[in-house]
């Protein structure tokens, strides 16, 4: 199956000049969805993952799945504010001003070994100040892992040290 028919290319979305990568033509259809998650954890190989970390809010559709597949928990990474409970907060460089993560701050044991899981790596922030997160709550970074990595961006250099995998690049 060929993932990337179901990847729609949208012109100027947020904002005037990027070209989003939409994930909903593949979220719609149950094979192309069964064929992405079977690759999903084929990626992840035979490593031991306690907590699948998603990040919001599209790193949460693939990430809970991917946490039943792989036997384990699955924990949300989320914009400032969502979380009911307390949270360690991260904040990051957006291309015009900051941005912040925050995670539940008794989300991840120490040493539990941890698969990040989020839709799109563009320039690597998001991802970045999610590790960092992750870190700060003893968690072992297992991989990166990826729907689409936007090559031409190079987020890959933000998240040296940690194996990073893509099932479609462009
Ligand atoms: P970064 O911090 O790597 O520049 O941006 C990654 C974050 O922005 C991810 O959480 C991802 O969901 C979102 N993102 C950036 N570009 C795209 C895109 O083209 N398509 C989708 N679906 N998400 C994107």
């Amino acid at each position: 199956m060929n993932l990337s028919e179901y990847i729609r290319n949208v012109e100027n979305f947020p904002k005037e000049g990027v070209h989003f990568k939409d994930i909903t033509p593949l979220l719609a259809n149950k094979d192309a969805v069964s064929f992405c998650l079977q690759q999903l954890v084929a990626m992840v190989g035979d490593s031991k993952i306690d907590k699948v970390v998603g990040i919001e809010s599209r790193g949460f559709f693939f990430g809970t799945l991917l946490a039943q597949k792989l036997n384990a928990g699955f924990v949300p990474i989320r914009k400032p504010g969502k979380l009911p409970y307390s949270t360690l907060k991260e904040p990051y460089q957006l291309e015009y001003g900051m941005d912040a993560l925050e995670i539940h701050e008794d989300a991840i044991k120490k040493r539990e070994r941890v698969l990040l899981h989020d839709d799109v790596l563009a320039t690597g922030g998001t991802a970045r100040a999610a590790c960092n997160l992750i870190e700060k709550l003893g968690g072992e970074i297992v991989q990166c892992n990826f729907l689409i990595e936007l090559e031409f961006l190079n987020g890959i250099k933000k998240l040296q040290n940690h194996p990073v995998k893509s099932l479609l690049k462009y």
